[in-house]
């Protein structure tokens, strides 16, 4: 298979865990036979201070022609007070926006290695391998109307959530393609009780659940799923919601995973003509300022969303596998970057990345 991927490093340590990432794909790439196009694209502060915008021409063109873009991540301090327009997150929202995505895929796995940094017990943790399915662009997010008006005591503000059917439809779908392909089960999470979008959400859910007979259904209110998830993690396989609701319970996913270095994420649009799902892959972390530049950030996250990548926009399950068991093996090495608190020296990044690219 031809790979045409584009990388937008962006700034801080997304640059340094990008680099990384390249590697393990590269590796991948070439002892499975396929073969790979890289195209590289200014975002963010680098692309402010290169072009004089976050989100340039440029980058925008060559992302609508990959079949998939691998992002690092975007933010420089220097900006933190300069308008909306003119901030390098303007370039982040910019990308998502004109490749379509709808879907924003968050894999929460427990890995062996790392079950002693997260703050939970370790039987709670043991074993959770899950998906966190958020609808990217509906919801109150995105409602109208929305704004503050009036003054003194009846100032109000206002947002509004709205959801249609086709927006719900297609996510369900999304999420029903993705429990056929693991454990076979889907949870979708709501509000059911207090909310018409939610009510309207578990109907859509119901009439597409006979296209999949194949996948066991099960639906909860936003609230309990809150308390499961600390609970009984390991009870979800895919578990698909709406915007703010994944906004909110996939930061409390996070927390199952050890460190925020570790986490990967996929945000999927439709299928293009050669069959490749529209695909922006990232590591769910910031540019690190107080690390960047200094070889220590954590590449997981960014290797982990080059897993996402072949699976979902290629379908390349093995070759997910692949980079998965080699990062497990780096983990259970003990060889990992001081954010996973390793009993010796902490690696590098560039030592990891090696590592991972070496045990595949
Ligand atoms: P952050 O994720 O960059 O950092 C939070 C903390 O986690 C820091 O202490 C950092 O050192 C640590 N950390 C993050 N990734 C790590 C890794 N891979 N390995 C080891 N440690 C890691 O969040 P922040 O500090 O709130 O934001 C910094 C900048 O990043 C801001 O400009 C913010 O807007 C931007 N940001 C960008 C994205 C994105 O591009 N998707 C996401 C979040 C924040």
């Amino acid at each position: 298979m031809q790979l045409n991927v584009l990388t937008v490093p962006g700034d801080g340590i997304g640059t340094e865990v990008t680099r990384e990432a390249v590697k393990v794909l590269e590796k991948v790439v070439s002892k499975y036979g396929h073969s790979l196009k890289l195209t590289d694209a200014l975002l963010g502060g680098i692309a402010i201070h290169q072009t004089g915008s976050p989100f340039p021409d440029d980058t925008a063109r060559k992302a609508l022609d990959a079949d998939a873009t691998l992002m690092g991540a975007v933010g420089l301090p220097e900006f933190d007070n300069a308008p909306p327009e003119k901030r390098p997150e303007k370039g982040l929202l910019g990308i998502r926006k004109i490749l379509g995505v709808y879907a924003n895929l968050r894999p929460v796995k427990a890995w062996p290695a790392l079950i002693e940094s997260s703050p939970l017990k370790n039987h709670i943790v043991e074993g959770v391998d899950m998906i966190i399915v958020r609808e990217l662009n509906g919801g109150i997010y995105y409602g109208t109307p929305r704004g503050i008006e009036g003054s003194g005591d009846t100032e109000r503000g206002t947002n509004t959530m709205t959801y249609t059917r086709a927006e719900i439809a297609r996510i369900t779908r999304m999420g029903f393609h993705l429990a056929r392909g693991r454990k076979k089960k889907l949870t979708s999470v709501d509000k059911s009780n207090v909310l018409e979008t939610s009510q309207l959400w578990r109907r859509v859910v119901n009439e597409i659940a006979p296209e999949f007979p194949d996948v066991e259904l099960e639906h909860i209110l936003v609230d309990n799923c809150a308390m499961q998830l600390i609970l009984r993690p390991k009870q979800f396989d895919v578990v698909v919601m709406e915007n703010m609701f994944g906004d909110i319970l996939s930061d409390e996913g996070a927390v199952l995973a050890g460190s925020i270095g570790m986490l990967p994420s996929a945000s999927i649009g439709e299928r293009k003509p050669n069959g490749a799902f529209v695909g922006l892959y990232e590591p769910v972390h910031g540019s690190a300022p107080d690390i960047a530049g200094q070889n220590k950030a954590n590449p997981l996250g960014a290797i982990g969303s080059v897993s996402a990548m072949l699976e979902y926009s290629f379908g390349l399950k093995e070759e997910a596998a692949a980079v998965n068991a080699a990062m497990e093996a780096v983990l259970n090495s003990g060889r990992v970057t001081a954010d996973l608190k390793p009993k010796g020296t902490p690696a590098t990044t560039s030592e990891v990345g090696d590592a991972v690219a070496n045990a595949i």
